[in-house]
């Protein structure tokens, strides 16, 4: 959601005649667009900031402005913390943007908007592609998860009108694009329809519907969905929809029905074997990852198990595991966090080792095997090395040219780590 934001900000400043710098030490604005979910998060933008401010001691007119998550969560203290910040902007406000730069002085906006204007001009896609795009189609959340910041920062749920998000699509694959990530807090409680087809289908697979008939489309995946909202048309669409790629990320966060009520889940272990059965009996070689929280105020070691054991039965393939840590303004930092440190550190190197196992044994699998992949630019690991990813969202490192990027190519799995898989272009 942030990588879109920033597209969209970028967007906006060209518009009103601003450029895009090299570099941080040639620019005459900064923008830190941040994220609020983890303190650590927080901690690395402040010392940013720190560093950048320096900047206005050979640059008078020299702007530095704090977006995001951030902003909204910490408002107005961080113009305490650092005076040398301009602006502090939250994320229902950044349409506002060049507003705010070309106002001067120090401004804050925060909360939602008070102005008509959308912020869903998406003609701010109108730069270098590289064959893949996140399209926004919800913002916001009504839940209330008990470790989550979100609902603070991003507000309710707004969901976009369906031409529109079918109009944005349509413009991307004109523009090259030939895999689209459709993005929303919880992407599949989407109900912008304004015309239902049908069908008595949930309005998330009826957009989906829509997009898959779009020509150029090859690939449509979203993220993320939430285990509540995940209906059997879903599941379906996945057996009957081609071009929806056979990856989720299912974000489950325990596997103790104790720990999953204390956060405010709205779903029990029981749900997830069933989504999961259902899903590989659809499409057998789905993959399934997850987030999970470890250490959360109370949890005990037979829950922690209770979460080991679900992991043994899904064997996800991928997983971001998470050591509880309180955000202020959350439910759950009235709790006591008791679980020691190094009790969290344990049971997330636990998760970790047992999702590397299965990671290996899931690669394995397409090592001889000829796959579609979507090449997305130069690897960290060499000149000519490229990355791209399989339908099932594996990352694929090959030798390619920059001319293969933003193309769907054939490529012969050779080798794997537990992260990435190594392969050879085949013609
Ligand atoms: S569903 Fe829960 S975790 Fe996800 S954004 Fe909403 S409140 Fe946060």
């Amino acid at each position: 959601m942030n990588e879109r934001d920033s597209e969209m900000m970028l967007a906006q400043l060209q518009r009103a005649g601003h450029t895009i710098a090299t570099n941080e030490k040639s620019a005459d604005v900064v923008i830190l667009n941040t994220c609020s979910v983890r303190e650590q998060a927080e901690i690395k933008a402040i010392g940013k900031a720190g560093y950048l401010t320096r900047m206005k001691r050979t640059n008078p007119n020299f702007i530095i402005g704090i977006v995001g998550c951030m902003a909204e969560n910490l408002g107005e203290s961080i113009f305490q913390r650092n005076s040398a910040i301009d602006f502090v902007v939250g994320p229902q406000r950044l349409h506002e943007l060049v507003e705010v730069i070309e106002n001067g002085g120090k401004n804050l906006r925060i909360g939602e908007s008070k102005s008509t204007k959308s912020d869903q001009d998406f003609s701010y896609r109108l730069k270098k592609f590289n064959g893949t795009a996140f399209v926004s189609i919800m913002e916001g959340c009504n839940m209330r998860c008990s470790y989550c910041i979100v609902p603070k920062t991003r507000g309710k749920e707004r969901c976009r009108p369906v031409d529109e998000i079918v109009s944005e699509v349509e413009f991307l694959a004109k523009n090259c694009v030939k895999e689209v990530t459709l993005l929303g807090q919880i992407v599949n409680k989407y109900i912008g329809m304004e015309t239902v087809t049908g069908g008595g289908k949930a309005t998330f697979v009826q957009l989906l519907e829509r997009i898959h008939e779009i020509s150029g489309v090859e690939r449509i995946r979203y993220m993320s969905p939430h285990p509540r909202y995940f209906s059997d048309d879903l599941i379906s669409a996945h057996r009957n929809l081609p071009k929806l790629c056979p990856a989720i990320h299912l974000p489950v966060q325990s596997g103790s029905n104790r720990v999953l009520k204390s956060m405010g889940r709205t779903y029990g272990r029981e749900k997830i074997f069933e989504i999961v059965e259902k899903l590989r009996t659809a499409v057998p070689e789905i993959g399934i990852s997850t987030d999970i929280i470890v250490g959360y105020p109370g949890e005990t070691e037979e829950e922690f198990l209770e979460t080991v054991s679900l992991f043994d039965a899904v064997r996800f393939n991928m997983a971001f595991i998470f050591k509880y840590s309180p955000r202020a303004g959350t439910r759950s930092a009235e709790l006591a966090d008791d679980v020691p440190e190094d009790e969290k550190e344990r049971r997330n190197k636990v998760l970790l080792e047992r999702v590397g196992e299965v990671s290996l044994l899931y690669n394995q699998r397409f090592v001889g095997k000829i796959t579609d992949v979507l090449v997305e630019g130069h690897a960290k690991r060499g000149k000519n090395i490229m990355f791209g990813w399989t339908p099932n969202h594996h990352k694929v490192l090959f030798s390619a040219t920059e001319n293969d990027i933003g193309k769907i190519i054939h490529v012969k799995i050779d080798g794997f780590a537990t992260t990435v898989l190594l392969g050879t272009i085949v013609d």
